[in-house]
C-alpha cells in the first residue's frame, strides 16, 4: 500500500500521521473536541447519571459490533503503518486496538440477556465485567509501551517477509492471550473475585479493581503528554482521555445498566475506538489522492519527455536541413571550381572555406538544440542586430540564388545592441528568411525579401521579414506558431515554434501580420541591451 522513497527523493514516513507534526489547526481542533466531552461529561454526570432509560435490548450487541468492526479496523491500518514505519511503538498500539477488538466479541456474548438470561459462553455476571477491565487495562498498558518505544529508532534492517513474521506472531500471541482470557472468566467465573453483585450493586472490591485501571489511562495520558509530538500521539491523547470519562461514566457512580451514564459510557466507548480510525481513514484517503496525483503527474512527465524527444528528433533533422544542403552545394562548387581546365584555387578556397563554416554553425545548433530543450542559462553576449541579419543572409544565399529571391534591406544604423545568444537568433533569423524563400517559391511574379530592423517601444529592437508569397491565411495565424504544424509535403513544422521559444525566452515576441497585396511579414521584437 505504502512506497518508500520514491524518484522524487520523498520518504514514506514523511507522509503517515505517526510522524507528521500536528497543525495548529488539528491542535485546536483537538481541544475543541476535549471541550466539548468534557461539557458532555458534565451534564450527563450529575444526578441525571444514575436515571434509569429504556433497556433497549439489541444495544448490547449493537454496541459490541461496533467496537469490533472500528477497533479491528483501526489495527489493520496500525500494522499497515507498521509494515511502512517498521516502529515497535506502532506495532504494541496496532496489538492494542487488535485486543479489545478481540474481547469485545465475548463481552457481547456474555453480557447478559444476549445469549443467555445469566450470560452466554458459560460465563455469568462476573464475567462481563472482568472482560470490560481486562480490555481496558490491556489498551491503556499497550498505549503506555507505544508512548514508550515511540521515539525509539524503527528496524531498520527488517525485510517485508519478518515484518509479516512479526505482524503474525504478536497478533497470535494476543489471540491466544484473548483466548485464555476468555475462557478464564467463562469457564472459571465461579471463582472469580466478586466485583459486581448485580446489575445495580458492586462490591468493594470494584474500586480496587476499577481504580488502578483508570490509574492506567491517566499515566498512559501523562506520559503520552510529555512526549507527544505527532499526529498520532494528538488522537491518541483524545482517545485516552475519552477512556477516562467512559470510565468515570460507568464506573465511578455506581453502574446502574441502561442508565444515562452507562448508555452515555458506551457512546464516549465509541468515540474513543473512532478518534483514531477516522484520522488514520482520513490519512489513507489523502495518501491514495496524493499516490493518484503522482501516478498522473508522473505520467504525463513520461508524455512530455516523450514530446520532447520527438520535438528533439524533429528540430535536429530541421535545423541540419539547411546548413547540410548549403555544404553540399559549396563542395559542389568547389569542385566544380577545381574542375576547370584552369582551376580557380581562389573561389574553391571561399566554397571550402564556406563548408567549414556551415560545419562549425551546425556544431553550435547541435550543441544548441541541447541547450533548448535544458533549463540552464545560455550563453548570452552583446549583439548587434544588423549583423545578425547580414550573418543570416550570408548563410542563405545559395537559397536566395537557387530561388533568384531580391533581397531589400533597411537597416536602423543606431539601434542600440541587444544581449542574446547569437547561434538561436541566427536560426530565428535563417528560418524566417528559409520560409519566406519556401513561401515565394511557389508564387509567380518578383520574388522580393524585404528585411527591416528598427526600434520598437523605447526599450525593444524590431526586427521584420517581409515576402510576397502566397501568405498566410487568417485561420492559420495562431495554428503555425504550434508544432508539428506545416502545409509543405516534407515540412516538419517545427521551426515556427521553436523561433518563438527562442524570441520569448529573450524576453521577447514573434508575431506575423499580412503583407499586403500579397505575402506575410514576421515581427520580432528583443528587448535593447541595458548598460549598468
Ligand atoms: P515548416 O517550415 O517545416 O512547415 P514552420 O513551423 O517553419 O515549419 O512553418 C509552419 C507553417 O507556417 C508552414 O508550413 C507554412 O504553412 C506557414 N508559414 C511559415 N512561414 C510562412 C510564410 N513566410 N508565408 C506563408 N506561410 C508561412
Amino acid at each position: 500500500m505504502f512506497v518508500e522513497g520514491s524518484a522524487a527523493g520523498l520518504r514514506a514516513d514523511e507522509f503517515v500521521l505517526s510522524n507528521l507534526s500536528p497543525s495548529v489547526a488539528q491542535r485546536r481542533f483537538a481541544l475543541g473536541v476535549v471541550l466539548v466531552l468534557l461539557v458532555v461529561f458534565i451534564i450527563v454526570a450529575g444526578p441525571l447519571s444514575s436515571m434509569p432509560l429504556r433497556r433497549v435490548d439489541a444495544f448490547v450487541p449493537a454496541y459490541g459490533t461496533a467496537i469490533f468492526l472500528i477497533d479491528s479496523i483501526t489495527a489493520a491500518l496500525l500494522f499497515a503503518q507498521f509494515s511502512v514505519l517498521r516502529s515497535h511503538a506502532l506495532l504494541a498500539l496496532a496489538n492494542g486496538y487488535f485486543l479489545t477488538a478481540l474481547l469485545a466479541i465475548p463481552w457481547t456474548l456474555t453480557f447478559p440477556g444476549v445469549l443467555a438470561p445469566e450470560g452466554g459462553l458459560g460465563g455469568g455476571l462476573q464475567s462481563t465485567v472482568w472482560l470490560y477491565v481486562l480490555s481496558h487495562a490491556g489498551f491503556a498498558l499497550f498505549a503506555i509501551v507505544y508512548t514508550l518505544l515511540k521515539d525509539a529508532d524503527p528496524m531498520e534492517a527488517l525485510s517485508p517477509r519478518s515484518i509479516r513474521a512479526r505482524v503474525l506472531t504478536t497478533v497470535g500471541s494476543v489471540t491466544a492471550l484473548g483466548c485464555c482470557a476468555t475462557v478464564f472468566v467463562t469457564a472459571g467465573h465461579a471463582f472469580l473475585p466478586r466485583i459486581m453483585l448485580d446489575t445495580a450493586e458492586v462490591s468493594y472490591l470494584w474500586y480496587y479493581v476499577v481504580g488502578p485501571m483508570a490509574g492506567l489511562f491517566v499515566v498512559a495520558l501523562v506520559l503520552l503528554w510529555l512526549r507527544h509530538r505527532s499526529v498520532l500521539d494528538l488522537w491518541l491523547m483524545l482517545v485516552l482521555f475519552a477512556y477516562i470519562i467512559e470510565i468515570s461514566l460507568t464506573a465511578f457512580p455506581i453502574p446502574y445498566r441502561f442508565s444515562v451514564g452507562w448508555y452515555a459510557g458506551r457512546v464516549y466507548g465509541v468515540f474513543s475506538g473512532s478518534f483514531v480510525l477516522v484520522t488514520l481513514m482520513k490519512e489513507v484517503t489523502m495518501l491514495y489522492g496524493e499516490l493518484l496525483r503522482a501516478v498522473v503527474g508522473q505520467r504525463r512527465e513520461r508524455e512530455v519527455r516523450l514530446l520532447t524527444g520527438d520535438a528533439v528528433a524533429a528540430t535536429v533533422a530541421h535545423e541540419i536541413k539547411q546548413p547540410l544542403s548549403a555544404m553540399t552545394m559549396d563542395a559542389s562548387a568547389s569542385l566544380r571550381w577545381l574542375d576547370r581546365a584552369t582551376p580557380n584555387i581562389d573561389e574553391a578556397k571561399a566554397a571550402l572555406q564556406q563548408i567549414v563554416n556551415n560545419g562549425h554553425r551546425m556544431g553550435a545548433m547541435i550543441d544548441n538544440i541541447r541547450t533548448l530543450f535544458k533549463t540552464d542559462a545560455r550563453i548570452r553576449t552583446s549583439l548587434d542586430v544588423n549583423n545578425l541579419i547580414r550573418e543570416a543572409l550570408a548563410l542563405v544565399r545559395y537559397d536566395l540564388q537557387t530561388h533568384r529571391v531580391a533581397v531589400q534591406t533597411d537597416y536602423n544604423q543606431s539601434l542600440p545592441p541587444i544581449e542574446g545568444n547569437e547561434v538561436q537568433l541566427q536560426q530565428v533569423l535563417v528560418n524566417l528568411i528559409t520560409n519566406a524563400i519556401d513561401s515565394m517559391a511557389t508564387e509567380d511574379g518578383d520574388r522580393v525579401l524585404s528585411l527591416r530592423s528598427k526600434v520598437y517601444d523605447s526599450s525593444c529592437l524590431m526586427v521584420s521579414v517581409e515576402d510576397v508569397g502566397k501568405g498566410v491565411e487568417p485561420s492559420a495565424i495562431d495554428l503555425i506558431f504550434k508544432p508539428q504544424f506545416t502545409t509543405k509535403a516534407n515540412g516538419m513544422g517545427m521551426g515556427l515554434s521553436i523561433c518563438r521559444s527562442i524570441i520569448e525566452a529573450h524576453g521577447g515576441q514573434l508575431w506575423v501580420t499580412a503583407n499586403l497585396p500579397r505575402g506575410a511579414i514576421f515581427h520580432f521584437t528583443v528587448p535593447a541591451h541595458r548598460q549598468h
